[in-house]
C-alpha cells in the first residue's frame, strides 16, 4: 500500500461495509453537515441507501528488514459478544487473508493494538480445543500498560463495560501465556517506529508513528473513526469512553498534519483507507492515497 522507507506497510482487512446508521455512531451528528458534503462522502465514507457509515475493520501490516509486525487484531473468529450481533461467532477468513498477503501466523513477530477495544484485539488469540490461545505463537504482543492496567482492573471488578469477554478471551490468554509485553504509551521501538499517547478514545490510546528520512506515517488508530471527524472533530463516537479529551485528541492531530506530507492511516477508514488530511474551507477533508 505504502512505504516508509524500507517498512512496507500492508493492510489486511477483516470486515468492511456499511456499519451503523450516522446519528447512532455519531450522536452529535447535524443533517446539513452531511448534505453540504456528500460530493466527497458519498458514496465511499456513507452509503447512499442506508445512510450509514462505512467502516472497515482490518489489521495494518508492517514489514521490515528484519520483522514482520501486526497492528490491531479486528474482531476475531468464534467470540462470544451478546448483544453485538455484527461480532458475534464470526467465521471469517481473516487467517488466509493473511497468508493471501505473505504472512503465516508464525512468522508474524509483534503484534501492536493502539488499544484494547472489541475490533483491535479479537484474532490476538483463536479457539483450540475450547481454549483461547495466542494465535501467533512466536510473536510479542506489545500492549500499552495504561490501557491494560484499566482493562485488567474492569476485570477484577466485574464491570467490564459494554461488551464482556473482551478482555478475558483475547488479552488475558496472550498474558498467560507469557507473550505480552507491556509498555509506556511514548514507547520507541527503534528509530523508525514509535507511539506517542491519544487518549480519550480509551484511556491508554496510543497512535504508532513511522518514520524514515523524509517519509512519515502515522497509524492514527480510533482517534478518527470516519472521515466526518474532519468536518466536525468534535464529533466523538459512541464508542469513545472520554468523548471530550477524544475531541481533544483529535483535532490536535487533525491540525497537527493538515496540508503536511505526513500519510495518516487511520484503523476504520474504508478502503484504502489511507491519505493526507487536507485543509477545505475553515474545516479539513480527507484525500485518500492514490486518488489525489
Ligand atoms: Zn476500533
Amino acid at each position: 500500500m505504502f512505504n516508509i522507507g524500507n517498512i512496507k506497510v500492508s493492510r489486511v482487512v477483516e470486515s468492511e461495509g456499511p456499519f451503523a446508521p450516522i446519528d447512532v455512531f455519531f450522536p452529535d451528528v447535524e443533517r446539513e453537515v452531511i448534505e453540504a458534503n456528500r460530493d466527497w462522502l458519498m458514496p465511499r465514507f456513507i452509503d447512499p441507501a442506508t445512510e450509514m457509515i462505512i467502516l472497515n475493520i482490518q489489521s495494518y501490516v508492517l514489514r521490515t528488514a528484519h520483522h514482520t509486525i501486526l497492528v490491531d487484531t479486528c474482531v476475531g473468529n468464534h467470540k462470544e459478544r451478546p448483544g453485538r450481533a455484527s461480532f458475534h461467532q464470526l467465521n471469517l477468513p481473516y487467517l488466509a487473508d493473511l497468508a493471501a498477503a505473505g504472512v503465516q501466523p508464525e512468522d508474524v513477530d509483534f503484534v501492536m493494538c493502539t488499544h484494547l477495544h472489541i475490533d483491535h484485539v479479537g484474532w490476538n488469540t483463536k479457539l483450540v480445543d475450547g481454549r483461547w490461545v495466542p494465535t501467533f505463537p512466536n510473536a510479542k504482543y506489545i500492549f500499552g500498560r495504561t490501557e491494560y492496567e484499566f482493562w485488567e482492573q474492569r476485570h477484577i471488578d466485574g464491570t467490564q463495560g459494554p461488551v464482556p469477554n473482551v478482555y478475558d478471551d483475547s488479552v488475558l490468554p496472550v498474558m498467560e501465556a507469557g507473550q505480552a509485553v507491556l509498555v509506556d504509551m511514548d514507547h520507541q521501538i527503534d528509530d523508525n517506529m514509535w507511539f506517542e499517547p491519544a487518549p480519550g478514545h480509551t484511556a491508554g490510546n496510543m497512535i504508532l508513528h513511522l518514520q524514515a528520512g523524509d517519509d512519515r506515517a502515522v497509524l492514527s488508530g480510533d482517534v478518527m473513526h470516519h472521515p466526518l471527524q474532519l468536518i466536525r472533530p468534535e464529533w466523538s463516537s459512541r464508542a469513545c469512553e472520554d468523548p471530550v479529551q477524544s475531541t481533544v485528541t483529535r483535532r490536535a492531530l487533525i491540525e497537527r498534519y493538515a496540508d503536511t506530507d505526513t500519510l495518516i492511516a487511520p484503523a476504520h477508514f474504508a478502503s484504502p483507507t489511507a491519505g493526507h488530511i487536507i485543509r477545505r474551507g475553515d474545516a479539513f477533508a480527507f484525500r485518500l492515497l492514490g486518488e489525489e
